[in-house]
């Protein structure tokens, strides 16, 4: 299928529709390579921050703990207590009020082989005493990054643990003197639980919803979407037990929202539509062009006035000289027409148009009265050869003319039959009156008082003319009819010219 097979309306329809389709292809594009990409990142790194501010969150809270830790840790009464040189701490330091003060779930204190000297499992907002019986033989391990921890420093190491289900963060350290120098004294643990009312302290803080969950609860990273983060936390084994989802508030943008891809595609039609009709318009003139010329084609004259109307300058200036061109057509065309049933030197009717005008008088047969007269200019060789042939024109013209306009009582009809001799049909409904007619002819032309001084009859341009009354039968052939003017004619230059004779059929 050749591309120049198309019609117009269908190249348009077919460039609107590609240009549509680039168009939509460009923007999302540009969209992938420039704004996307830009925008995917400048997420990214604001997901980061809010990461960052949970984690600096978390470390917060562990600092926290560690803190309070290192600070119990550190008195002489607790090593007093370990010693067994003093249980007045468990009066006044380590009650229900501690608990809730230092918001800790888990007490405990060992002496330096890992034994447990006390300890307690307590949920003070509950006030209601709980088991630690599922670590109760984990010690060791829960202890055991203090039991590596240098003896002649504080430190403290705090790990996710979960205990009975529910996340906690669990500090530990070895228990000094008041300097915080002598930390042989023995060990202690603090648990604190980290569970929904930490994520809400986190959701509170940051403006993000953030869910502490534990290793049964945590689903897996393969249902997660791209707009939540997840931090894992190792516990006192170094397994991932704790993990922090961070819902974003902060979206990866969508490569194209529904709103902006309709806005996309309401454009990509408008520009279709928008082209379609510009193309139209565009088209319009030369589709004019088209049927005028069709209409020219079938005989019928046509042109585009309507040149104001079209919208392009080039269009204007196009149908402006396909106008001129018709015009021109018509113009030579009517030229040709008249040509084609006039005499062009003395602008009467020729031989054609005298046989069209006596064809239709025929067709009136019963109807009119006719007669034919034939009308000679006499000696008008001897006028050519001494006046010139330009002149002679002039003579034959003047002749016609004065025919045309010379007195009637009938219908008049003119034509220059060859040379100087001239054809005039008359026709009436009552009966003419040949001699009277062809006199009056005769007359107007003498009236003329064309100088002849080579005439030897007259001074000045006269006529002869044979007359053929065919009354109301002029059933016989124009030639014959012609015969009998033309004998009439003989008969009237016989008898000495500047006359007129009449013949009846
Ligand atoms: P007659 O009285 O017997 O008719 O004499 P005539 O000289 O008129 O007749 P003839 O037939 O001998 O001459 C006709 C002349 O008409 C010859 C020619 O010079 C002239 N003639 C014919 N056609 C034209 C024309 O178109 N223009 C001019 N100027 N002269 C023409
Ligand atoms: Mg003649
Ligand atoms: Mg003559």
């Amino acid at each position: 299928m050749k591309i120049s097979n198309f019609s117009v309306k269908q190249l348009t329809v077919l460039a609107s529709i590609f240009m549509a389709a680039t168009f939509v292809i460009c923007y999302l594009t540009f969209r992938y390579f420039f704004t996307y990409d830009l925008a995917v990142e400048r997420a990214f790194n604001q997901q980061q921050e809010e990461v960052h501010r949970v984690k600096t969150l978390l470390k917060l809270q562990k600092n926290e703990l560690a803190k309070n830790l290192m600070d119990y840790a550190s008195w002489d009464e607790i090593a007093d207590y370990i010693a067994g040189e003093n249980d007045d701490l468990l009066q006044d330091s380590l009650n229900d009020h501690t608990f809730s003060a230092l918001e800790v779930s888990g007490i405990f204190i060992f002496d330096p082989h890992v034994s447990l000297v006390w300890g307690r499992l307590y949920d003070y907002v509950k006030h209601k005493e709980l088991s630690y019986a599922p670590i109760r033989y984990k010690f060791g391990a829960l202890l055991a990054d203090s039991l590596r921890s240098p003896t002649d420093k504080l430190t403290s190491v705090v790990k996710f643990l979960v205990l009975d289900g529910q996340s906690h963060l669990m500090a530990t350290s070895r228990v000094c003197n008041s300097e915080g120098v002598d930390c042989d004294k023995g060990f202690m643990m603090m648990i604190k639980p980290v569970g929904q009312e930490f994520s809400g302290t986190l959701r509170q803080a940051t403006g993000l919803a953030v869910e502490i969950k534990t290793k049964d609860e945590f689903e897996s990273f393969d249902t997660l979407t791209e707009n939540v983060s997840v931090i894992e936390k190792l516990d006192f084994q170094n397994d991932s037990t704790v993990f922090v989802e961070i819902h974003h508030s902060v979206k990866i943008p969508d490569f194209i929202t529904w709103r902006e891809l309709s806005a996309v595609l309401a454009f990509a039609v408008f520009m279709f539509g928008f082209n379609l009709a510009l193309a139209h318009i565009i088209v319009r003139p030369v589709k004019r062009v088209c049927s005028a010329l069709d209409s020219l084609i079938s005989g019928n004259a046509s042109t585009l006035t309507e040149q104001d109307s079209f919208i392009s300058y080039e269009m204007r200036d196009f149908v402006y000289r396909i106008n001129e061109v018709f015009n021109q057509l018509e113009a030579k065309q009517k030229e040709l027409e008249w040509l084609a049933l006039h005499d062009a030197l003395t602008k009467v009717g020729n031989r054609r148009s005298l046989q069209q005008y006596w064809d239709a008088l025929v067709e009136q047969c019963g109807e009119r009265h006719i007669s034919l007269l034939l009308i000679d200019i006499d000696y008008f060789k001897p006028f050519n050869d001494h006046y010139g042939h330009i002149e002679g024109d002039h003579v034959l013209q003047q002749v016609a003319l004065c025919l045309e306009q010379a007195k009637t009582q009938c219908d008049k009809f003119v034509a220059r039959f060859g040379g100087e001799e001239f054809c005039v049909v008359l026709s009436s409904q009552a009966k003419i009156e040949n001699q009277q007619e062809a006199e009056w002819l005769r007359a107007a032309i003498v009236e003329l008082q064309i100088s002849h001084q080579y005439s030897p009859i007259a001074d000045c341009i006269t006529v002869s003319s044979g007359v053929a009354d065919c009354a109301l039968q002029p059933l016989e052939e124009l030639q014959d009819i012609f015969l009998v003017a033309d004998s009439a004619l003989y008969q009237a230059k016989d008898l000495g010219r500047n006359q007129c004779v009449v013949h009846s059929l």
